[in-house]
């Protein structure tokens, strides 16, 4: 099964309107042709939105917006958050969900996270969902981390129609491989996605498992990706501090191509 490869830039809490305006166009810029052979995603903060979209707007198919994360309800008295409307009258594709920000900081559980893609997934949006474990856990062994990651995938898909589970993407970052420059070795991050797909085909067949796209996320830059493009489970990346650098970005774009 032949999946597109997805690199998505998770902005966080970084650039200002302007600055989103120029880094939007700089990557544009680097990414000077079209293709079918990949998919790239900007995440900006919710304020560069607007933005970034109308940058993007008359340019690039393959490039498209996402959202870093999203509140459950259409509307109402919820002060500070974005329904998935929103998100979509903004023409966002993706939306991150469950990144260990998210959980860490602002308590974010699994039931949150599967809200969160379920009302996501009512709008057209493809949710992509983040898990990964903590390094208490990953000095257990590899096995205690996988059940970690499939725990917290079930609990991600506890409220998620069947019929939309396909529509998923997941992206394995180890909590201590992010923003520390501390990256999972190949063999792990390899190890990881394809349990993930196992757990999967068990759940849902292998169909459903094999069309599913598997990101990495964790400390990838232009310097490493090369060890991580080509293997075989992992289907593109989650970068957070290497997408704020419109070269870097793109690098890690075109090796995933
Ligand atoms: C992230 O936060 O999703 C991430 C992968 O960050 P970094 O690339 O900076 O480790």
């Amino acid at each position: 099964m032949s999946r597109t490869p997805l690199v998505a830039g998770n902005w966080k809490m970084n650039k200002n309107t302007y600055e989103a305006s120029v880094l939007s166009q700089n990557i544009i810029s680097y990414l000077d042709y079209e293709t079918e052979k990949i998919e790239a995603v900007l995440c900006p903060p919710f304020t560069d939105l607007r933005t970034v979209r109308t940058v993007l707007e008359f340019d690039k198919t393959f490039v498209t917006l996402g959202a870093q994360d999203v509140y459950w309800e259409k509307s109402g008295a919820y002060t500070g958050a974005i329904s998935p409307v929103m998100l979509k009258e903004l023409a966002c594709r993706y939306c991150i969900v469950g990144h260990s920000e998210r959980r860490e900081y602002f308590g974010e559980t699994g039931l949150d996270i599967s809200r969160k893609a379920q009302a996501l997934l009512e709008v057209g949006i493809i949710p992509i969902i983040c898990v990964g474990e903590d390094l208490e856990k990953r000095d257990e062994g590899a096995k205690a981390a996988l059940a970690f990651i499939t725990a917290q995938l079930d609990a991600a898909l506890q409220l998620i129609d069947t019929s939309d589970i396909s529509k998923l993407i997941f992206a394995y970052e180890p909590i201590w491989a992010i923003g520390t420059g501390r990256t999972a070795t190949p063999e792990q991050a390899q190890e990881i996605s394809a349990g993930i797909r196992v757990h999967l085909a068990d759940l849902h067949g292998p169909a459903v498992s094999d069309s599913i796209r598997i990101l990495y996320g964790g400390s990838l830059k232009p310097e490493n990706v090369a060890l991580f493009a080509p293997l075989p489970d992992v289907d593109g990346a989650l970068i957070g501090g290497a997408a704020l650098e419109a070269r870097s970005f793109v690098d890690i774009v075109k090796a995933f191509a």
